[in-house]
Order: C-alpha cells, then sequence, then structure tokens
C-alpha cells in the first residue's frame, strides 16, 4: 500500500509498520511533516552569547527569529531562510547551534545540574553535549564516549568551536563503560544509535534510503548493550535518559521494556515532565508483546513538520546493580 501524497515510494515494510503505529489523524500529520521542507530552528549558546545579543546579530543579517511555544530555548525562523541561518557567522561560530526543536528535549528532561558528573554515552557530534555544558555553566564534569573515529573527530571539534570546557572525549565503545566505571555518574544521556525514523524526509531521500527491518534488528542490538552499561555506569539515585529519533517499538518501548525487567528492582520509570499537549504515552503493546505498565510514562513525539519524531524514556536508578 502507497501511502497518498508521498513522492516516492517509501519501503512497503515501513509503511505497513506506519499504518499499525498510527490512527488516521497521526497518519495525516506524519505525512504533512514528511513532505514539510527542511526547517529551521535553533537555540543560543549561551557560553558563547547571550540571547539578546545572538538575535541582535541574526537580525543584522535580515532574520528575525520566532520562538516556539515549546520546548523552551527553541527559535525558527522562515524555512526558506535556513541557508542565511546556516551559514551565519553565529551558527559558524557556534554563538547559536541548529537543531531540529526535538533534538533540545533530552537535556530538558535529563536536567543536568552544574557541578555534577554526566556520562553522554552516544556523543557525536555532540549537539547535546554542547547543550548539557550550557545549562551545567560549564561547572562539573562530562564524560562524552563516541564509537566511531571519524564522528569522534567531529565531536571534539564541535565541543572546542562551542566552548566547552567540562567535557572529556573518549574513542570508545559505550558497551563497555558501565563494567570499566560502575556506579560512577550522577546522570547518563544515552541518545541511542536508530533507525533514525523520526527524521524520513521527502527533501532528503536518504533519509530513508538504508532503512530495514534487519536495521532495525541490528539497532536494536546495539541499544540492548549499550542501554545495559549506562544503568551500570549511574550511581544509586541517578537518572538516565533514554531517548531515540525513531518510531520503532522494538528500539523504544521493548529496550526500556526489557531494562525494567532485567534491572527489577533497582530501576524505575519516571514522568518525563513533557508536556500531555506534545506528546503521546508509551505504548502498552506491539507485535503480540505486552509492556510493562510503567512503559506508558515513556514519551513519543511525533514528527509535525517542525520538530522530528522522538521517543524519550526517564529512569531512576533506585539501588546497586551487577
Ligand atoms: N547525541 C548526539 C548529538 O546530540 O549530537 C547524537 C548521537 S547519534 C543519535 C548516536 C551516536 O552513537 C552516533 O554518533 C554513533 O556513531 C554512536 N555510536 C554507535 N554505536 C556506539 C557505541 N557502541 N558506543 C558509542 N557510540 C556509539
Amino acid at each position: 500500500m502507497t501511502i497518498p501524497g508521498t513522492p516516492a515510494p517509501l519501503p512497503a515494510d515501513f509503511e505497513e509498520r506506519l499504518q499499525r503505529l498510527l490512527s488516521v489523524d497521526q497518519l495525516a500529520v506524519w505525512r504533512a511533516a514528511y513532505l514539510a521542507p527542511p526547517s529551521a530552528a535553533f537555540r543560543v549558546n549561551t557560553l558563547l552569547a547571550d540571547e539578546d545579543a545572538a538575535l541582535a546579530e541574526l537580525g543584522t543579517i535580515g532574520l528575525q527569529p520566532r520562538r516556539l511555544d515549546w520546548p523552551a530555548e527553541a527559535w525558527m525562523v522562515d524555512p526558506a531562510q535556513r541557508r542565511l541561518l546556516t551559514d551565519s557567522l553565529a551558527a559558524r561560530e557556534g554563538r547559536v547551534y541548529v537543531q531540529s526543536p526535538s533534538s533540545m528535549v533530552p537535556v530538558d528532561v535529563l536536567d543536568p545540574q552544574p557541578g555534577e558528573e554526566i556520562l553522554d554515552l552516544a556523543a557525536a557530534p555532540g549537539g547535546k553535549t554542547v547543550h548539557m555544558a550550557a545549562r551545567m555553566g560549564n561547572e562539573g564534569r562530562i564524560g562524552a564516549v563516541e564509537s566511531v573515529k571519524g564522528r569522534f573527530h567531529r565531536l571534539r571539534r564541535n565541543l572546542e568551536r562551542c566552548g566547552v570546557t567540562l567535557a572529556d572525549t573518549y574513542l570508545a565503545d559505550g558497551s563497555g563503560v558501565g563494567r570499566k566505571v560502575p556506579e560512577r555518574f550522577d546522570r547518563v544521556l544515552l541518545d541511542a544509535p536508530c533507525s533514525s525514523e523520526g527524521r524520513f524526509a521527502a527533501h532528503d531521500p536518504e533519509s530513508s534510503a538504508f532503512w530495514s527491518l534487519k536495521k532495525i534488528r541490528e539497532m536494536t542490538r546495539k541499544q540492548k548493550k549499550l542501554s545495559i552499561s549506562a544503568v551500570q555506569a549511574l550511581k544509586p539515585g541517578g537518572v538516565l535518559v533514554y531517548c531515540t529519533c525513531t518510531l520503532a517499538p522494538e528500539e523504544n518501548e521493548a529496550i526500556v521494556d526489557d531494562l525494567l525487567r532485567r534491572f527489577d528492582g533497582a530501576l524505575e520509570m519516571e514522568e518525563t515532565g513533557i508536556p500531555q499537549a506534545q506528546m503521546l504515552p508509551g505504548l502498552p503493546s506491539w507485535h503480540g508483546r505486552d509492556y510493562a505498565e510503567p512503559i506508558r510514562h515513556c514519551a513519543r513525539i511525533l514528527p509535525d513538520g517542525t520538530r522530528e519524531g522522538f521517543f524519550l524514556a526517564r529512569m531512576r536508578k533506585t539501588g546497586h546493580t551487577p
């Protein structure tokens, strides 16, 4: 079956899953978002500029950003002015950070505090590391881990460009970190590698070109290992945010459900704090598998043309883990 209005055929398996995941109304929103031009949102990087100065600077090149109603730090310019924004000196020198508004939400949900020790377990290119550093006023420490060499170097350049001084970067497989430094961090962000279905866009055919059911299975294997490592690395009392930019329940609810079962008695779901109007709750079941009741506290953000699709779960470690 082809989704009416889509310019190029999406993989048939993906379309079939989408029809089962979304209601008719949600599918219409998804379709409009898929066809929309690339949005042009950004956050002011308060490590290098205050908001008034950055907005005034953008004004000098003819940009008049408007604030989104949510998330609070997100600003947008007209999609037709995206190039002007991304090519601006302010963006190139890191005073503003061009980023989907959805990508600003995980740091809001994690809520890192100055002086804390944070683990960013899948960090490149570093958008969320920079955001956390800004929230922490560069006070404390972030361990930023990335396993792909080229992306690791991009992460390092990006952190330097954006004025991040509290991060130590590691070229390493994040799956081993929990065993190497158990129960060390106050908070852990796992922005997991995923099948990226929340970013599919007609203007970027590459975005869906590599999708397959096999890819979902491959990502699920990585996510399982990384998420176990994330819990092990967390101090008792600490907070874990697990997130992806995909819709696939196997990479989302199922990963969190597995964690709750594996660390039963030592890990609890918490509310994300995302306004109800901006999200859908976690799914109760998928493909004949029922998830634990607390999984409904997860949050799904549907792509809407301004925001990319995202999934988030916030958990607290309540005891020691092996
Ligand atoms: N948090 C990043 C940001 O906001 O800019 C985006 C992270 S991206 C969704 C996931 C990253 O995880 C990719 O850069 C990927 O190369 C990396 N990755 C994949 N497998 C990994 C592993 N085993 N250990 C550490 N990083 C991994």
